[in-house]
Parts: C-alpha cells; structure tokens; sequence
C-alpha cells in the first residue's frame, strides 16, 4: 500500500506528530486531493488544543487546502482527475437540518469541517466530498489560493453580503491575517477604504493594500475619527480584543452594521443608545461554502487580490504554527506540501 506523509494531533494539547499513514480510497460521493499547500488558520487551535468536544483523535487538521483532484469516488461526475480545487472550513453539510431546508448550508447544525470533524490539509492527501469543492482559477498559485479558502472568503463575503454599496465608507478593524485581505477587498469592491490598526506601523502597508485613509487607534478617539469621515456604512472586525471593537461601534454612521469576523476572547461591551441612536447593528458572519470560495479566489484573480504569506515545508509545521499563534506572522502562514507550488 501506498503512504503518505501526515501530520497528525493525538490528544488535546498533544504536539503535532509527523506520521505515515496509508493513501485513502474516495468513497462515494468523494473525491481524493493530492494536497499541494495548506494554510495555517487560528481555528486549527481547536483540534490542537481540544476546543470542541466530541474531536476524534487522532485528526490531521487544516481547512485552507489547495491541491489536485487525484481520484475519483463513485457517483461524481461534475468534476474530473487533474482539476485544481479548494477546500476550506465548508466541507458539506446533511441537507435537513432546518439550516439546510432555509439553504444556509454553512449554518449546517451537523455541518462537516474538514481538520475537525474529518481529516484536513496537514498532510500530503485528503479525502473532500464533492460539494465542498472550489475550483481554483489558474492565475493563483496553490500557495496564493490556500489562505483565500479560510481567511479570504471568510472578510470578502462578510463584504458582499453586507449593507456597503459602491463608494460607502467601510472601515477595516485590525490589519493582520483577516484585516490585510480585508482592506484589499474593500478597496477594489470600490470602497472609502479605512483601515484602523493599533501606532504608526502599518500605515504605510495599509494604504499600499488600498486603505485611501488610516486611523491609530492609540493616538486617540476612534469613533469620532470615523464620524469625521461621516461615519462608516460597515465596519469589518477582524481583531481579538474586546475593547478595541468596543470603542468602534460609535463609529458607525447611520444604518451602520459593525460585523464581526475576528473572535475576541472576552464580551464586548455596548452601550445601547449608540445603536439605537441611528438604527445601528452588530452582525456575526460565518465564512461561506464552496461556491463562495470559488467566487472568492475568482475575485482574488480579477483584482489582484493576494494575501501576503509566509511559507514552511511540511516538517516545520511546529514552527509554523507557533508563529501563527504569536499573533506576529505577516500575515499568513502556509504548509508547502508539494514543493514548486
Ligand atoms: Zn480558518
Ligand atoms: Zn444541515
């Protein structure tokens, strides 16, 4: 039989073990992916660190997946050996659930994830079903494509899907892994980009990714800052602290939707008059499915949007996840799998 190389989690809080395991055979309505690069994402912390209950140990995690279909389950027949595809947080989803019956798949209460609930990206192959499948658009590496299937989708749908026209101010909280590719988004969907990021630092690679405007929000009142630019239709919150999403909301402008997509550890604290003054609101949004990843990375290939990565062959994974988890890598960390893509 043939091997691959893993990497694996055998306990919460265990380390990563680099392991052999057997070639998986796609069952039906599968298909198998020979993996080429795959992202490292704050959420992997759930199998590594046992966040969710009921995980199945061991579970190689990772949900940014780039690869090639390398075989076929039965009964697929939308999609062909050699096609370039996506995976990310969406991997199917039980069609009847009441989620699913109102075609919010990726609400799915028994929704699949691959690198959680199955076998993700760490690895050499995965097993996908059909429909978690994005085609990748050939202008995008496996390397470029990896982070847009997590990351990407998860700022560029929150975008589209929200109340922000063509033109409106739409506000970008925290420049780091979500906030570098949200600005990017933001810009070329044509907004008054602002970026709002922690000093003087990343200014200037704020306004190189689009932003027309920065804010420090250390250097004073965020909120008002906004409000001089009329206040923002949408503001994106990519950022884990409490406070610093606090303090935004009274930046919002009129009919303004504050949506969050960063996961702050602690509550965050609103005073009600501000959104009530203004019929403000506060939304959560969750990533998308397959078609948006494809929609995503489509997008990414027409406006040259990328996001900006730091790469690690698969035996560094340690490494690279320690880095991830430090809050400082610029912005992206990716698993090279198959090396040359
Ligand atoms: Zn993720
Ligand atoms: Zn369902």
């Amino acid at each position: 039989m043939a091997k691959m190389r893993v990497v694996q989690v055998s306990k919460p809080n265990g380390p990563f073990e680099l392991v052999e395991r057997e070639i998986p055979k796609p069952s039906a309505g599968t298909v198998r992916i020979k993996i080429q690069a795959c992202g490292i994402c704050h959420s992997d912390s759930i199998v590594k660190e046992g966040l969710f209950p009921n995980i199945q140990y061991p579970r190689i995690p990772g949900h940014e997946i780039a690869g090639v279909i390398d075989a076929l389950g039965d009964g697929v027949t939308d999609w062909s050996v050699g096609q370039r595809v996506g995976v990310g947080w969406y991997g199917g989803h039980c069609n009847s659930c009441d989620a699913c019956r109102r075609g919010e798949f990726i609400l799915c209460i028994r929704g699949k994830i691959p690198g959680i609930t199955q076998d993700g990206g760490y690895a050499e192959y995965m097993i996908a079903s059909k429909e978690a499948l994005a085609l990748i658009p050939e202008e995008l590496s496996a390397i470029e494509a990896a982070p847009l299937l997590c990351a990407g989708i998860t700022t560029f749908n929150a975008l589209r899907n929200s109340c922000a026209r063509a033109g409106d101010t739409v506000a970008v909280l925290g420049i780091g892994g979500l906030g570098h590719l949200g600005i990017q988004f933001c810009a070329k969907m044509g907004f008054n980009t602002i970026a709002i990021a922690r000093g003087k630092d990343k200014e200037a690679l704020a306004k190189k990714l689009g932003a027309k405007h920065y804010i420090d929000s250390q250097s004073g009142d965020v909120a008002k800052s906004l409000q001089q630019f009329g206040g923002a239709k949408v503001i994106l919150s990519t950022v884990t602290n409490n406070d610093a999403v606090s303090k935004v909301v009274g930046g919002l402008g009129i009919d303004g939707q504050l949506i969050l997509v960063g996961i702050p550890f602690e509550p965050i604290q609103i005073q009600a008059l501000s959104l009530i003054g203004g019929n403000r609101s506060i939304k959560g949004w969750a990533s998308g499915t397959a078609i948006d990843s494809q929609d995503t990375m489509n997008f990414s290939a027409l406006t040259n949007v990328r996001s900006i990565n730091q790469t690690f062959p698969l035996e560094k994974v340690d490494e690279a996840y320690q880095l991830m988890m430090s809050g400082k890598a610029r912005f992206r960390v990716v698993l090279l799998i198959e090396k040359g893509k």
